[in-house]
């Protein structure tokens, strides 16, 4: 079995999903009393996320380089960044590191491909919803058509992420927001909807909608645990 690193804490909250997650799937491929071989470095959240909101994102390069690094030469064999929103230094991230990195966009697109779906939305931060580093690679290489909220159904998904769902916070008045903004895409069209932060599994149930919901949590958790038991 490969050593799994995971570059977490932002937040713990979805780190510990992670960590949950991996060693379930471990016991259940593997039976007995078989858990997943990890390391984890979880950052201080508060850190990172001034950083992103003051733009200084080669200061969380620099962060989260040397955290990566860390988890390298403790051992992992491979890496997870256990969030979506920070993908956007990923291609950095990876050129500091000799182990490979298991980007979270390349399973999740799979996933939805193999669902038989093109056209998506996508929910997450700002910064993912907008920005190209994490459609794009949805887009180009893997074929995908993505939607994204309006920009006032941004700000909500966005203000949730931050001010609730990272502090622990599950409320139900949100998870109707959600369910409108869910409700919205699909009347534009979308066939299914990337759950692309790994706290939104937190608030939202893929069994309460018609389509199809794709938790990147756990679809990066999962695929992180066939790369590790792959021979
Ligand atoms: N965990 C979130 C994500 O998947 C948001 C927190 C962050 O900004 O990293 O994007």
């Amino acid at each position: 079995m490969k050593k799994i690193g995971l570059l977490g804490g932002m937040s713990w909250e979805s780190t510990l999903e992670y960590y949950r997650i991996i060693n379930q799937t471990v016991k259940e491929k593997m039976g007995g009393l078989h858990s997943a071989e990890c390391i984890v470095y979880s950052v201080d959240f508060a850190e990172i996320e001034k950083l992103q909101h003051e733009s200084l994102w080669d200061e969380a390069l620099a962060l989260l380089t040397q955290a990566a690094r860390s988890i390298e030469t403790a051992g992992a064999d491979f890496l997870l960044i256990c969030t979506n929103t920070m993908h956007k230094l990923a291609p950095d991230i990876q050129q500091q590191l000799s182990i490979p990195l298991l980007h979270i966009a390349d399973p999740t697109a799979q996933k939805v491909r193999s669902a038989g779906l093109r056209k998506v939305a996508l929910l997450g931060t700002r910064f993912t919803m907008e920005e190209d580093f994490y459609r794009g690679r949805l887009q180009r290489p893997h074929g995908l058509q993505v939607l994204i909220p309006s920009e006032s159904d941004r700000q909500t998904v966005h203000r949730v992420i931050y001010d609730e769902l990272c502090l622990g916070r599950i409320e139900a008045a949100s998870a109707e927001h959600y369910a409108r903004i869910i409700e919205r895409l699909i009347g534009a069209g979308a066939e299914g909807v990337i759950l692309g932060c790994t706290e939104i599994g937190l608030l939202v149930k893929p069994e309460d909608y018609r389509i199809p919901l794709f938790d990147t949590t756990r679809i990066h958790a999962e695929a992180a645990v066939d790369f590790a038991l792959e021979e």
